[in-house]
């Protein structure tokens, strides 16, 4: 769905859709769009400023491997969102448009209008949490074997910390190195 500013200047585009699973290209092939992407609001222009308003609320399911693990992991995003988007040339001529350009809810648009698609994915990839686990409690993957730690536990021993308690066992308190 694309919204034509030529459109919305006469009539605001309200809008219903649903996306098939993986339709949605994520930009990153770690992260899949698992489920339906289905969003709606609406999308009106604003004729004063020539900015696109562009509001409602979507609904998906991303899988992505765990961070410690690597097993799948899902998250369910449902959100809302309330943005603006003012034409590209503002940003490329403007000093005044620079400070706009910082406030998270504005965007720019180029040329004749802006792709529904793209603003989903870009509120869709701002919505993951930055840390993805598959449980809070994952124990992840053994840095020496690769075993995961939630399905057994190895007999592995990290070096580096072998090390450090060695260097404590050895080490006396009043004593000078040598005598
Ligand atoms: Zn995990
Ligand atoms: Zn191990």
């Amino acid at each position: 769905m694309f919204f034509k500013i030529r459109d919305l200047e006469l009539k605001p585009n309200r809008f219903e859709v649903a996306f098939a699973p993986g339709e949605v290209d994520l930009l990153d092939p770690e992260l899949q769009q698992a489920g339906p992407l289905t969003a709606e609001g609406v999308a009106e222009f604003l004729d004063s400023v020539s900015e696109i308003h562009v509001r409602g609320e979507f609904r998906v399911r991303v899988n992505a491997p765990c961070d410690r693990c690597l097993e799948p992991a899902g998250e369910e995003i449902r959100q809302k969102f309330d943005l603006y988007y003012r034409p590209m040339e503002e940003l490329e001529g403007g000093v005044e448009v620079g400070l706009k350009a910082a406030d998270a809810d504005v965007g720019f648009y180029e040329g004749d209008g802006i792709s529904l698609i793209d603003i989903l994915r870009e509120q869709i990839l701002l919505a993951l949490p930055a840390q993805r686990v598959c449980r809070k409690d994952c124990r992840g993957l053994c840095p020496i074997c690769g075993l995961s730690l939630n399905e057994q536990q190895c007999s592995c021993v990290a070096p580096a910390v072998e090390s450090r308690w060695e260097a404590l066992k050895s080490f006396k308190p009043g004593l000078k190195a040598g005598k």
